[in-house]
């Protein structure tokens, strides 16, 4: 029997079981670093919050993994992976070998060397991520905790901040670039959030400005002390900095990169090993090497990485990035690319849209609005619609099968 292994227990890797499930000739073993079952990490901000309980943002059905016929081994990291020896060395001391292994490892918090120490020492800083981490942070609010510094204003931070407006506590923001969710939209674009933000009595964001010390009693963070002279007072430390790859236990020829690289059939420059998810820098639809950031993207690669790993022949689609955050009554959305040489901007009932073009190519879209009309915006990245497709869209001519609320009933912002 080939043995495969299946390193992550995320969306990826879980996709990527459930594939070779139906597979015989097969012995599969999935390993993950958490003690639980694959999990939805976009609900973790309301599980902090206290809106969900933790059974309810499993993934798995009841006895999957058992009904999966393969070995699930939770609570056991891979320390080593060698591709050379085909072996993978755990957290618990087991030597695992395998024929096929697939990294499925999502990213780890990215903290800044100043916040590290922090991190390390003190007993009221989270670096938000996995569910352990949610848990301990639920734990502390339950316990009494009303202030919460919050460094960080993209994604992450920003769910959080949202997630936390019931739960009277009151949440500071720190960010040192000039404004919120920048790697999702331009300053401008999230410059509209601020009528929504203004509503938010409990939220204050400090843009701009750096940590320059913080006040420590007794192994906690009780103040943290900004370049601008403000000091915030504190109960937790919420590091919300970004990520990074999962990749430092790979031995082997994988090339120094951001994320690892794959083929189209999602084999990294190791023969039958495979990568999925988080874990991957692939080159998008628009042409730039990015993580996947979205489940969707995670579940295509781990059930094409499967596919290839049982024998059969599979390539992965192509596939854009893109982030949401919701905050209530509106979302703010990024669906591909935003740098590009030009854009257009659309008003459609009580949503702002921006498309990004390249050249005569439509890369990318920005949303602040209502939900209902980011549906549909999709294709023009997919399919690469040009300039001249919006207007004839605009123009009445649905046919080209783009949003029709945004484009049809759309006109330029003025
Ligand atoms: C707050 C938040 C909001 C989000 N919102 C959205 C959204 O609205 N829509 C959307 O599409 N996406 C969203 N995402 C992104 C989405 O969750 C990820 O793209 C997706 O989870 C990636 O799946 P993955 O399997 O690659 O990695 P992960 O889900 O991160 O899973 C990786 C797994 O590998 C395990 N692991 C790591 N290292 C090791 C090791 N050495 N040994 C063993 N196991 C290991 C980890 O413990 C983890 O279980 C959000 C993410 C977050 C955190």
């Amino acid at each position: 029997m080939e043995r495969v292994l299946i390193v992550g227990n995320g969306y990826a890797g879980l996709a990527a079981a459930r594939t070779l499930s139906a597979e015989a000739g097969l012995s599969v073993t999935m390993v993950s670093a958490e003690n639980c079952p694959a999990y939805v990490p976009h609900l973790l901000p309301e599980l902090v919050a206290g809106k969900k309980a933790e059974g309810e943002i499993f993934l798995p059905r009841d006895r999957e993994y058992e009904a999966m016929g393969i070995r699930f081994r939770p609570g056991a990291r891979v320390e080593k992976l060698s591709a050379r020896t085909r072996t993978a060395l755990l957290s618990t001391g087991e030597a695992v070998p395998f024929d096929k292994a697939l990294i499925a490892t999502g990213a780890a918090p990215w903290v800044p060397e100043n916040l590290k120490p922090l991190l390390a020492q003190c007993g009221n800083v989270v670096a938000l991520k996995r569910l352990a981490d949610a848990l301990a942070l639920r734990k502390s609010i339950d316990g009494g905790a009303t202030r919460v510094v919050l460094v960080g204003a993209g994604r992450v931070g920003m769910l959080l901040a949202e997630a936390l407006k019931d739960r009277g506590v009151s949440v500071s923001i720190v960010e040192i670039g000039p404004g919120i969710l920048a790697t999702m939209l331009q300053p401008d674009v999230a410059e509209r959030l601020a009528p929504v933000l203004a509503q938010r009595r409990h939220l204050k964001i400090h843009t701009g400005v750096g940590i320059t010390g913080f006040g420590i009693d007794g192994g906690n963070v009780r103040e943290v002390k900004l370049s601008d002279g403000t000091t915030l007072s504190c109960d937790i430390v919420v590091l919300a900095t970004g990520v990074e790859p999962n990749i430092g236990f790979v031995e082997g020829n994988f090339p120094p990169a951001e994320g690892l690289s794959v083929d189209s059939r999602m084999e990294t420059a190791e023969p039958g090993i495979y990568a999925a998810g988080d874990v991957v820098f692939f080159e998008t639809v628009t042409g730039k090497r990015e993580a996947g950031q979205l489940v969707i993207n995670a579940r295509t690669q781990g059930e094409v990485a499967a596919s290839n790993i049982a024998g059969r022949k599979a390539a992965c689609p192509p596939m854009f990035t893109g982030n949401v955050v919701k905050l209530d009554p509106v979302i703010a959305a990024r669906i591909g690319d935003i740098d590009g040489t030009d854009h257009a901007d659309f008003a459609v009932d009580r949503s702002f849209a921006r498309a990004t073009m390249n050249g005569n190519t439509v890369t990318g879209f920005q949303l602040i609005g209502d939900p209902e009309n980011l549906r549909g915006l999709v294709p023009a990245v997919l399919k690469k619609f040009r300039p001249e497709d919006i207007a004839d869209l605009l123009a009445g001519r649905p046919d080209l099968g783009l949003a029709p609320l945004l484009l049809s009933r759309g006109h330029v912002w003025a």
